[in-house]
Formats: structure tokens, C-alpha cells, sequence
């Protein structure tokens, strides 16, 4: 992600609603993609409805009263008469909005569910019976299906999250890796059936039997030396989850390369390769490593990607490339 500043000089974050030096109103303006203060604004912004109604959200609208970009894409939201899920969807909200603003930074297309009939995308926040004895009967498992990206509301929490990590035996569990892996599988839906093969030679058949595949994979775990040939344990369980674990960390790679570059971490040129890209990440992240382990922390990237999952990025490179959005897919932002 790009780096903001307020007029005053005061850097601004992806979530800042202030400046902490003048103490403007600030929020992210989604047509020129950059945080800025609500004043002096032409066309004059307005706080979109869910920040008003809820506070949950720092982004601009033109039309008081409306929702902004990235809250049209919710057709359910957590439901609110427990009172701490206010704070799990704000959580929610921030990792949905760091996941648009990657796919439209990618010009991706990327049009709401409520806008089109074909190949929309729409979130659902829900919780179930596992953390609230009030959805008895209810099970909603984080996935995506149809155009519909469903996350658990408890995955916001915590330590909910965090034990769930141990229990399935993850080094990596957040919110963000969630959405952007669930997106893998929505852009699926834009292959065209010119790279399949090449789809099947790298990530094998996606129509191999899903549900078998999963059972297989949570009774057994995954095969033995699955580093050589997989980002995580997981992309091992069914050709779909290869492809939505390679496309999820893309989008890593892309929003931290963004990111150190635009804040001065790292100096080096990515060039116009992925190759390249691949092996200057594979510099960074371990910095980013060792930074974190100065403090006592875990580490921020623990992974290895070998040959194979460098083939698998850069398909997935190639693909990106083709989806570029036509310009009239930018209308309506
Ligand atoms: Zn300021
Ligand atoms: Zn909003
Ligand atoms: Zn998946």
C-alpha cells in the first residue's frame, strides 16, 4: 500500500479517521485511491453511511447518505444485538477494504453483487452456533461460493482465531490472508478455459472431487514433503485451495513489496519480471523476518517458496495480467 500524508504533513494510515497533528476528518477517497482531509474536497465528500450509522468505516461518499465502494459489497453484516461484534466488524471492514483497495491497485474487476447479474462479489459477515449459543443449529464455515465470500464473524476474535490456528496446525491465520485466499477462488471464476491445462499441469484438476479431497485432507493431513511442492499445508488438500493458497499470497507479495517500497524499507527497483519480484521478496521478507524476531515476535512471513510455488506465482501473475479491467469496468467507483 501507498503511504499518505495529510496537507499539514502529518503521515495518515489506511484506517485514520484524523489526523493526530491538525485534526482534520480524514478518510480514504476510493476515486484517487489515497487518503485525504473531508475539507476543501472537490467534489465535496461526505462520511459513507456505515461510518454515521456505525463507525466502522473511513471512507468517502459523494452523496451523503450513501455507502461507500467497499461497503456495497455487504449483503450481511454481523449481527449487532451482541454488543461485541461492533468490534469484530470494524476488524472485519478494515481487512475487507485493505483486500479492495489490492484488487482495484491491480485493476482488477471488481463490481458489487447488488450491481450485476455476472460475476458480482458480496460478503457475508455471519456467525454461528460454535461462539453463540443464540445461532443454535447454525454452522457457516469461512469459504466462498457463487459470488459470496463467507467469513465467521468469530474469526475477528482473537483468541478464537488463534486457538483455531493451533487446532489445524497453521503457522499463518489472519483475517486478511482469509479474504485474499476466499478471492483467490472468485477470480477463478474470470479463467478462461485457454489455461486450463496449464492450470491442471500446475495445480492439478480442479474438478476432482472437493469434498472427498477436504475429508482426505482433515483426516489425514497433508502428504509427507508437501514443502516441495506447496505454499502451505492447506494448498495441498485440493487443486482449488492450491490455487487460492498462490493466489493469496500474490496479493501478499504485492501489498508488502507496495508497501516497503513506499515508505522507503526497501529501495531496490522490483522491475517488470516476476522472477524478479519473487526474488527480491525473497530478501525482504526475510528482513521482515528478522525485524520481527528483534522484538520477540513470530514471524511475519513464514514461508518458503520453492520452485514450484514460484511456477504457481507466476501463472497466477499472468493471470492478473489478462483481467486488467477495461476502463468501462471503473465506472461506478
Ligand atoms: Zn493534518
Ligand atoms: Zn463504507
Ligand atoms: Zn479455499
Amino acid at each position: 500500500m501507498k503511504s499518505f500524508s495529510c496537507d499539514c504533513g502529518q503521515r495518515l494510515f489506511f484506517d485514520s479517521e484524523a489526523c493526530v497533528k491538525c485534526g482534520a476528518v480524514v478518510g480514504f477517497d476510493v476515486s484517487t485511491m489515497s487518503m485525504c482531509r473531508r475539507e476543501n474536497r472537490d467534489p465535496c465528500v461526505f462520511p459513507c453511511r456505515n461510518n454515521e450509522e456505525f463507525g466502522v468505516c473511513n471512507w468517502f461518499v459523494e452523496r451523503a447518505g450513501d455507502y461507500c465502494f467497499a461497503c456495497r459489497f455487504n449483503r450481511t453484516i454481523p449481527d449487532l444485538s451482541f454488543e461485541r461484534n461492533l468490534t469484530r466488524w470494524k476488524r472485519l471492514e478494515n481487512a475487507k477494504k485493505r483486500l479492495i483497495y489490492t484488487l482495484l491497485d491491480l485493476d482488477l474487476p471488481l463490481v458489487s453483487g447488488f450491481e450485476t447479474t455476472s460475476q458480482g462479489l458480496l460478503f457475508d459477515f455471519v456467525e454461528d452456533e460454535r461462539s453463540n449459543s443464540h445461532f443454535a443449529g447454525e454452522v457457516h464455515n469461512t469459504g466462498y461460493s457463487s459470488g459470496v465470500i463467507t467469513i465467521n464473524v468469530a474469526e475477528a476474535d482473537d483468541v478464537a482465531r488463534e486457538a483455531e490456528r493451533i487446532a489445524v496446525n497453521e503457522y499463518y491465520r489472519t483475517l486478511l490472508g482469509h479474504l485474499r485466499h476466499e478471492s483467490g477462488h472468485h477470480y477463478a471464476t474470470f479463467m478462461p478455459m485457454t489455461n486450463h491445462e496449464e492450470f491442471v499441469e500446475l495445480f492439478g484438476d480442479p474438478d476432482e472431487d472437493y469434498q472427498a479431497s477436504l475429508e482426505r485432507y482433515y483426516a489425514h493431513g497433508p502428504p509427507s514433503g508437501w514443502q516441495e511442492n506447496f505454499i502451505s499445508a492447506y494448498a495441498s488438500a485440493h487443486p482449488s485451495e492450491d490455487w487460492a493458497e498462490s493466489w493469496g499470497h500474490y496479493l501478499h507479495i504485492h501489498d508488502v513489496m507496495d508497501t516497503a517500497a513506499s515508505t522507503g524499507l526497501w529501495q531496490e527497483d522490483p522491475g517488470g519480471t516476476i522472477e524478479e519480484r519473487i526474488r527480491q521478496w525473497g530478501e525482504l521478507s526475510v528482513v521482515l523476518n528478522e525485524l520481527n524476531r528483534s522484538v520477540g515476535q513470530t514471524d511475519t512471513y513464514p514461508f518458503v517458496l520453492n520452485s514450484n510455488v514460484k511456477e504457481k506465482l507466476a501463472f497466477v501473475d499472468r493471470f492478473v495480467r489478462t483481467l486488467k479491467r477495461s476502463p468501462s469496468d471503473q465506472a461506478g467507483r
